[in-house]
């Protein structure tokens, strides 16, 4: 796993690894991607993705799941 305690971007030592959701929009299409683990500088709202997370994203860009579309019944109360 990769290991960062600066931020390639600015430089600052207050890097932290962070978990959450990654959202964006690639060729107009939503996606998705929760749980992500990856570093966040809070002085440039830099996100550095390790492999990990980048799997993971490159998986909701995918379409695998997280799609805002239609929501079936039942759905919902899935959280993984
Ligand atoms: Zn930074």
């Amino acid at each position: 796993m990769l290991k960062l305690t600066i931020c390639p971007t600015c430089g600052s030592g207050r890097v932290r690894r962070v978990r959450g959701t990654v959202s964006g929009k690639v060729r107009g299409r939503r996606y998705r991607a929760e749980g992500v683990s990856f570093y966040a500088c809070p002085d440039c709202s830099e996100r550095i993705y390790d492999r990990e997370a980048m799997g993971a994203i490159a998986a909701a860009r995918a379409g695998r799941r997280g799609d805002p579309g239609p929501r079936t019944k039942g759905d919902a109360a899935v959280s993984r």
